[in-house]
C-alpha cells in the first residue's frame, strides 16, 4: 500500500517512479481467435500449419496492439507463447515487397536468436520472408552477404548486430520495430549499453516491443525513457510460477554430496529429457566428465565452446538423441524444447528472475514439469526467500519421486 497507481502519462516523468506501481493497462482487449486478428491469409495459413489452433492468452492480448503499431510491454509465464506472439506480429507488420530490414529482434543468447529466426521462418513459410540470424561466433562475411541480399527481419545478439550497424551492412532506414525478447535481461547492466548503442542507430519513430516472463520494477521504470505510452500486460509476481511445474528441493547438506544425489536421481527416474544447471562453465565441464565416467549419457553446453560445437549439442538435444543436458544460464532463458520435463538446479541460481526462467525450461505450453533444487544447508534460506517472493511452494522431495515425471 501507499504506492501510487498510475498508468503512464507525461506527469509520471516528473514523479518519483520508484513509488509507482506498474499495472496492466486498462485498455487491454482480448481477441479470442487468430481468425479475428485480421491477419494476412498466407500468415494465417502458416500459423495453422505450424500446429497452432487457438491463441494463448498473451497472444490474445498483445498481437493486435503490436500490429497496430503501439509500443507494448508483454509479460507472461514462461512457455506460454510470448516469442510466438512477437513472431506473428512481426510477420503481419512486414511489407514483403520491400526486401529491406523492417524489424530487428534482439535476444540475449545466440541460441535464442536462432530459435526465433526459425520460428519466424516457419510461421512465415507461405510468405516468402527473409529472416537472418545475426549472431556472434559466425562468419562476418556471410552475415554481410546475407544482409546485402536483403532481409525483412534480423534476429540477433546485440554485439554482432551493433557490428553490422557500424559497418552499414545492416541498414536501418526501413526499420519500424525493435523487439527485445527477454527484455529484462537485455536491459540489465550486462547488455544495457549495447542495447542503447543499437537503439541510437534506429529511426526515432521505431516501435518498441518488450517481452519477458520477469519484469522487475526497475526495468519497468527504465522503459519510460524509450517507450511511448506502452500497452502493458503484466503478471503479478505472486502469480508467476506455473501450476504445471512442481517444485522440490533436496537437502544435500554439503557440496560433495550433490554428485551422488544426482546419480541417485537418474537411477530412479524415468524422464523424457532434462536440463541440469550449474553456475559456471567450469563446473559444467567437471560435472559432465564425472557423469560420463559414471556411465551416464549426458551432453554439455556453455558459452566457452566454439559456436559450431554449441550448434551440434543443440541439434542433438532438440532431436532427443541426447536426453540429459548439463549447462549454464546460457540455457536459462527462452529456449524451447517441449520434451524437457525435469529441471535440476545443481547450483541454485544467482537471482530470483533466473529461478523462474530456469524452471520454465520444463512445462512448456501447459505441459507438466518438475524442478528439483539441490540445497546445501545454507541454501535453504535462499529457497525460502524465492518461495516467499513468488508465493510458491518448494517442498522437500518425497522418496517416491519415480512417478512424478
Ligand atoms: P515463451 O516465449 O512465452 O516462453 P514460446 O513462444 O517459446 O513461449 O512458446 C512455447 C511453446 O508453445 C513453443 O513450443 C510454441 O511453439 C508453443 N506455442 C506458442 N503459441 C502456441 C499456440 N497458440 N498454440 C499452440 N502452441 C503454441
Ligand atoms: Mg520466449
Amino acid at each position: 500500500m501507499g504506492s501510487t497507481r498510475v498508468a503512464y502519462n507525461r506527469k509520471t516523468r516528473r514523479q518519483d517512479l520508484s513509488k509507482v506501481e506498474f499495472e496492466t493497462s486498462e485498455d487491454v482487449r482480448i481477441t479470442p481467435t487468430f481468425d479475428a486478428m485480421g491477419l494476412k491469409d498466407d500468415l494465417l495459413r502458416g500459423i495453422y500449419n505450424y500446429g497452432f489452433e487457438k491463441p494463448s492468452v498473451i497472444q490474445q492480448k498483445s498481437i493486435l496492439p503490436i500490429i497496430r503499431g503501439r509500443d507494448v510491454i508483454a509479460q507472461a509465464h514462461s512457455g506460454t507463447g510470448k516469442t510466438a506472439t512477437t513472431s506473428i506480429s512481426i510477420l503481419q507488420s512486414l511489407d514483403i515487397k520491400i526486401r529491406e530490414t523492417q524489424v530487428l529482434v534482439l535476444s540475449p543468447t545466440r541460441e535464442l536468436a536462432t530459435q526465433s529466426q526459425k520460428v519466424i521462418l516457419a510461421l512465415g513459410d507461405y510468405m516468402n520472408v527473409q529472416c537472418h540470424a545475426c549472431i556472434g561466433g559466425t562468419s562476418l562475411d556471410k552475415d554481410i552477404k546475407k544482409l546485402d541480399y536483403g532481409q525483412h527481419v534480423v534476429s540477433g545478439t546485440p554485439g554482432r548486430v551493433f557490428d553490422m550497424l557500424k559497418r552499414r551492412a545492416l541498414r536501418t532506414r526501413s526499420i519500424k520495430m525493435l523487439v527485445l525478447d527477454e527484455a529484462d535481461e537485455m536491459l540489465n547492466n550486462g547488455f544495457k549499453e549495447q542495447i542503447y548503442d543499437v537503439y541510437r542507430y534506429l529511426p526515432p519513430s521505431t516501435q518498441v516491443v518488450l517481452v519477458s516472463a520477469t519484469l522487475p520494477h526497475e526495468i519497468l521504470e527504465m522503459t519510460t525513457k524509450f517507450m511511448t505510452n506502452p500497452l502493458r500486460v503484466l503478471v503479478k509476481r505472486d502469480e508467476l510460477t506455473l501450476e504445471g511445474i512442481k517444485e522440490f528441493f533436496i537437502n544435500v547438506e554439503k557440496e560433495e554430496w550433490k554428485f551422488d544425489t544426482l546419480c541417485d536421481l537418474y537411477d530412479t527416474l524415468t524422464i523424457n529429457q532434462s536440463v541440469v544447471f550449474c553456475n559456471t562453465r567450469k563446473r559444467v565441464d567437471w560435472l559432465a566428465k564425472k557423469m560420463l565416467d559414471a556411465n551416464f549419457t549426458v551432453c554439455a553446453m556453455h558459452g566457452d565452446m566454439p559456436q559450431r560445437e554449441r550448434d551440434e549439442i543443440m541439434k542433438m538435444f532438440r532431436s532427443g538423441q541426447s536426453r540429459v543436458l548439463i549447462t549454464t544460464d546460457v540455457w536459462g532463458r527462452g529456449i524451447d524444447v517441449q520434451q524437457v520435463s525435469l529441471v535440476i538446479n545443481y547450483d541454485l541460481p544467482n537471482n530470483r528472475e533466473l529461478y523462474i526462467h530456469r524452471i520454465g525450461r520444463s512445462g512448456r505450453f501447459g505441459r507438466k514439469g518438475v524442478a528439483v533444487n539441490f540445497a546445501k544447508a545454507d541454501d535453504i534460506r535462499i529457497l525460502r526467500d524465492i518461495e516467499q517472493y513468488y508465493s510458491t511452494q518448494i517442498l522437500e522431495m518425497p522418496l517416491d519421486i519415480a512417478d512424478l515425471t
